[in-house]
C-alpha cells in the first residue's frame, strides 16, 4: 500500500472535515502518499485529484462543510461510469480509497470493493441512520443545532402563549427529533419509527395548557410528517395558535462540536490502519467510545432499530 485516496460523498456533514483532517495526517504519519478526491464520485470520474500534505488540511479541523466539498453522481451507478472510475483509480495507482458518506455512498463504496479497490467507509451523516454505528459524524452537532432554534423558539411560543412545531432532518430515522427534542423538553416527539395519533399529541398539548403551561413544543422528524400540514392539523382540532419552523439546511452546516471532531479524528485513522492491514471493504464505526469496524455488506444489510427506551422516557418526562 503506497498510495490511498480520500473523498466525501452524498449529503455532507459537520465534522467531515476533521475526518480528511485524520486521514490525511494518519497517512502521511504511516508515509503513505494521500490524494484527496473532489465532490464524491463525480470527481472521481472527472479526476478531480490532488495530492494532500500536512498543510492542505491545516485550520480545517473547526470548519463545518467540506474541504473536497461533496456530490452526488448518477453516473457513477452506470457501468460505464464504474469502469471510468477504475480507470482513473488505475492511473492514479490508488491501492485503497477512504469513503466519507451515507448509506448510499457506502453502496458505491461496496460496489468499488467488489471490482478490486479495497475501501473503507467512514460514516458521515447528520442523520445517524447507518445501524452498525451508533455514532455517525455530524450528528452530534446537528442535534446542538436543532436544539439551539428549538430554545430560541420556546422564548417565543411562551410569549405568545403558542404551540409550535419544529421540523427537523433525519431521512427515515428519528434520531435528530428524538434527542433534539428530549434535550429541549419537547411535549411530543414525533419519529417515523413510531405511528403517532394527532389526537394524543392534541391532548397531551391541552392537558400541559391547563396545568399553566405557557409553551408547547412538537418536534417532528422530516420522515414522519410535514410541519405545516400537522400545525394546521392541531390547531384546528385545539383551538390553540399554532406555527411550524421547518428547520432545514441549517443542520448541515456549522462548526463540528468536540464530539464530532473526537470520533471523526478516531475513525480516520483507524480507516488507514485498516487499509494498511489488507481489509478490502470495511466500514468504521463506534460502539461507546470504542472504534469498531465490520465486513460494508454486513453493515448495510442491518436493520437500523428505533431507540425506543429513550423515546419512551421522553414521552414520560415531557408530561
Ligand atoms: P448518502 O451517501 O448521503 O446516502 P446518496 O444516497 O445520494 O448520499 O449517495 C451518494 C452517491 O453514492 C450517489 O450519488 C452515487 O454516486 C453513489 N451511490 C449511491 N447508491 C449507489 C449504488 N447502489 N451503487 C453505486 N453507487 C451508489
Amino acid at each position: 500500500m503506497q498510495t490511498i485516496a480520500v473523498l466525501t460523498s452524498g449529503g455532507d456533514a459537520p465534522g467531515m472535515n476533521a475526518a480528511i483532517r485524520s486521514v490525511v495526517r494518519y497517512g502521511v504519519h504511516k508515509e503513505l502518499k494521500v490524494l484527496g478526491i473532489r465532490q464524491g464520485y463525480e470527481g472521481l470520474l472527472n479526476a478531480e485529484i490532488e495530492e494532500m500534505n500536512l498543510s492542505s488540511v491545516a485550520d480545517i479541523i473547526h470548519r463545518g462543510g467540506t474541504k473536497l466539498r461533496s456530490a452526488r453522481s448518477e453516473r457513477f451507478k452506470t457501468p460505464e461510469g464504474l469502469r471510468k472510475a477504475l480507470n482513473v483509480i488505475n492511473i492514479f495507482n490508488i491501492d485503497g480509497l477512504v469513503v466519507i458518506g451515507g448509506d448510499g455512498s457506502f453502496r458505491g463504496a461496496q460496489v468499488l470493493s467488489e471490482n478490486g479497490v479495497p475501501t473503507v467507509g467512514l460514516p458521515g451523516t447528520i442523520d445517524n441512520d447507518l445501524a452498525y454505528t451508533e455514532y455517525t459524524i455530524g450528528f452530534d452537532t446537528a442535534v446542538n443545532t436543532a436544539l439551539d432554534a428549538i430554545g430560541k423558539i420556546r422564548d417565543t411560543s411562551t410569549s405568545h402563549g403558542r404551540a409550535n412545531i419544529i421540523e427537523v432532518m433525519g431521512r427515515d430515522c428519528g434520531d435528530l427529533a428524538l434527542h433534539a427534542g428530549l434535550a429541549g423538553g419537547a411535549e411530543s416527539i414525533i419519529v417515523p419509527e413510531i405511528p403517532f395519533d394527532v389526537d394524543r399529541v392534541c391532548n397531551k398539548l391541552l392537558q400541559g395548557r391547563n396545568r399553566g403551561k405557557l409553551h408547547s413544543l412538537i418536534v417532528l422528524a422530516e420522515g414522519a410528517g410535514n410541519a405545516i400540514d400537522l400545525g394546521k392539523q392541531i390547531q384546528e382540532k385545539t383551538g390553540i395558535e399554532t406555527r411550524a419552523t421547518i428547520l432545514g439546511h441549517i443542520q448541515r452546516g456549522g462548526t463540528p462540536t468536540a464530539k464530532d471532531r473526537v470520533m471523526a479524528s478516531q475513525m480516520g485513522a483507524k480507516a488507514v490502519e485498516l487499509l494498511l492491514e489488507g481489509k478490502e471493504s470495511v466500514a468504521v464505526g463506534m460502539r461507546g467510545t470504542k472504534v469498531i469496524s465490520m465486513p460494508i455488506k454486513e453493515a448495510l444489510a442491518l436493520e437500523n432499530e428505533m431507540e425506543k427506551e429513550t423515546y419512551d422516557l421522553a414521552d414520560i418526562l415531557s408530561k
